[in-house]
């Protein structure tokens, strides 16, 4: 078994901000990737709103900058997923991927959140055949087609906006008759001439034999339904906290995000936890990173607490 100081299970930017504090703390950090290095920010396309760009940055590329800044002092990432932990006995931690199995004083979990699905007929079978939750991903393999977009957040409108360079038309779905998206994204989404809107209505069912044909749309407020052609649907209706790993271990709302206190612990003494995991209401990558610092701080100095106490 593999003994480590201290383990970050997760590579947003939560995970490597703990990292890069934990590096220069000289804890000598091990960054369990996860499946997608870097987080949500590897599929973002454009970061308008991290301070320090004032032209943006592309998520890879800023993900590709903290990762780099982490390891110059030190921190080694593991392209691995966790699939196994055990906290149950207190410190040290068990916490095994596929490949191996660790043993670590200190654990920072930084695991961030997934695309919501929902969860209709055809959604699941329907995915990479023209369903989608990434237009940077996926919008290329839309040239010229027609799609529908669900959600009114502010992921929609963003992901929307990016799709309007290679598609068609999108027609935006939504269940209200009012976007949540904020002001400015708003504007450019309503000022976009690819972009329209169907209001008040819900995606009933995922239509097509081995590819998207269509979507079954019920409207909410005269119950009709019907039935729109399409070429690929993408869905941007929120995110859920990837914590199902942690369930009976560590205490958790009832939607699975991690309770934490004001210094990023969780339920288990020396299990810290930052981003998106633990944070249903800001969800930005500069809260992440701030509270990814946090979390590494008090990580630290619950280690050097413990060694006191020992020696
Ligand atoms: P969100 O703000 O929670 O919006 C989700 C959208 O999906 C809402 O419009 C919601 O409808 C809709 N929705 C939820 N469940 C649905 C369902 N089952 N069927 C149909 N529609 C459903 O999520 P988000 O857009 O991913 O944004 C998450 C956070 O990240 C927000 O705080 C946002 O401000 C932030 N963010 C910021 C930026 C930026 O600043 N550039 C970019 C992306 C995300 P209702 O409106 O009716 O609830």
């Amino acid at each position: 078994m593999q003994k480590e100081k201290v383990i970050i299970i997760g590579s947003g930017p939560a995970g490597l901000t703990a990292a890069l504090y934990t590096a220069r703390a000289v804890i000598n950090p091990l960054v369990i990737s996860g499946s997608q290095l870097g987080g949500q920010i590897s599929i973002t396309n454009e970061v308008e709103n991290y301070p320090g760009f004032p032209d943006g940055i592309t998520g890879p590329e800023l993900g590709e900058f903290m990762q780099k800044q982490a390891e110059a002092f030190g921190a080694r990432i593991m392209i691995d997923e966790v699939t196994e932990v055990d906290f149950n006995n207190g410190s040290p931690f068990t916490v095994k991927t596929h490949g191996e199995t660790f043993e670590a004083k200190v654990i920072i979990v930084c695991a961030g959140a997934s695309p919501r699905r929902l969860e209709v007929p055809g959604e699941e079978e329907m995915i990479g055949r023209g369903v989608s939750f990434c237009a940077t991903c996926d919008g290329f393999f839309f040239r010229e087609k027609d799609v529908v977009v669900v959600g009114g957040g502010d992921s929609a409108m963003e992901e929307t906006l990016f799709l309007t360079r290679f598609i068609n038309q999108a027609r935006v779905i939504h269940r209200r008759d009012e976007l949540r998206a904020g002001e400015a994204l708003k504007k450019r989404a309503f000022a976009n001439e690819k972009i329209s809107f169907i209001w008040d209505t819900v995606v009933e069912e995922i239509v097509g034999d081995s590819k998207v044909e269509a979507v079954r749309v019920r409207n909410v407020k005269t119950g009709e339904t019907s039935e729109l052609a399409t070429d690929g649907v993408f869905i941007f209706i929120g995110h859920y906290p990837n914590s199902s790993l942690f369930e009976g271990q560590l205490e958790m709302d009832e939607r699975g995000y991690l309770i934490t206190d004001d210094h990023m612990a969780t339920s288990v003494p020396g299990v810290f936890a930052a981003g998106e995991i633990q944070d249903p209401t800001y969800r930005q990558i500069a809260t992440s990173v701030g509270q990814g610092c946090a979390a590494a701080i008090m990580a630290e100095r619950w280690l050097e607490e413990q060694e006191k106490g020992r020696g």
